[in-house]
């Protein structure tokens, strides 16, 4: 059987009063696609967050690459995980953002090497040779020296798809990376993730309101509703068939 590269065991995070995820177990496959859906507030950046380290949960464990992440083995027992370790961990994973979170003062190419060089120790030749595959592998290598300031949304969201592939994740998360672009810009980032997907190996979650695009592009999908998956399983099914009326209705309003 092959091991689960993310796992999240019996997970809920409350903020303040308000339960958003509510005992959430899932697995992922390395490798796998899968595609969050579901409406507003049901839960799912959260997750995308917890997976970052940048939101911790309230109960549960999760998994990443065979290791706790937030947690430490000691002893017999788990021991909240050390600075030293949640580093380690970040390291398996990238994330790129709906506001696309550029660095405004270094150039495009900049934007790309300074992670591997600052917390790598990659040189710098050997970053920029990098940075220029990932930015031909994206179309914008003849940006290379531009400022963020002169690229358009759809170009700005291909460079942060590039700087995030510069550190080699395992794993890439995709937080509604088109809700901010304009119509017309859409379609050159979804490119650029389905290029991503058929060159590498990378396992990629993403939270979507793009429903054509999670359809062809993810071989599995959870829909989400008030923090429980309620449909878990290939697109084919919870588009054409899916078992809650729940799903059926959020379907008919966004597809
Ligand atoms: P989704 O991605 O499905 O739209 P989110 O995970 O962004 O949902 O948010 C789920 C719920 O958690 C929302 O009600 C949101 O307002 C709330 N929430 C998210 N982050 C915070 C936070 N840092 N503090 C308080 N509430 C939050």
């Amino acid at each position: 059987m092959v091991e689960p590269v993310i796992k999240l065991e019996s997970v809920t995070k409350r903020f303040g009063s308000l339960t958003v995820l509510d005992e959430l177990s899932f697995e992922v496959k390395p490798g796998e696609k899968l595609a969050l859906i579901g409406p507003s507030g049901s839960g799912k950046t959260t997750i995308l967050r917890m997976l970052m380290t940048l939101e911790h949960p309230s109960e549960g464990r999760i998994t990443v690459d065979g290791d706790y992440l937030f947690h430490m083995k000691n002893g017999n027992g788990l021991v909240p995980a050390s600075e030293k370790h949640l580093h380690e961990m970040r390291r398996k994973i990238g994330m790129v953002f709906q506001h696309f979170n550029l660095f405004p003062h270094k150039s495009v190419l900049q934007n790309i090497t300074l992670a591997p060089i600052l917390t790598q120790n990659v040189s710098k030749v050997d970053a920029e040779k990098r940075g220029m595959e990932l930015l031909d592998m994206v179309g914008l290598a003849d940006k290379a020296d531009a400022m963020p300031s002169q690229l358009s949304g759809g170009q700005k969201q291909r460079v942060a798809i590039a700087r995030a592939c510069a550190l080699r994740p395992k794993i890439m998360l995709f937080d509604e990376v088109t809700s901010a672009l304009d119509p017309e810009l859409v379609e050159e980032v979804l490119n650029v993730m389905r290029r991503l997907a058929a060159e590498t190996d990378m396992t990629m979650l993403l939270v979507t309101h793009e429903m054509n695009f999670a359809k062809d592009f993810a071989d599995r999908v959870l829909f989400f509703d008030s923090g429980h998956i309620i449909e878990d399983g290939p697109p084919a099914e919870i588009f054409t068939n899916p078992s809650h009326e729940r799903t059926q209705s959020f379907l008919r309003k966004v597809l």
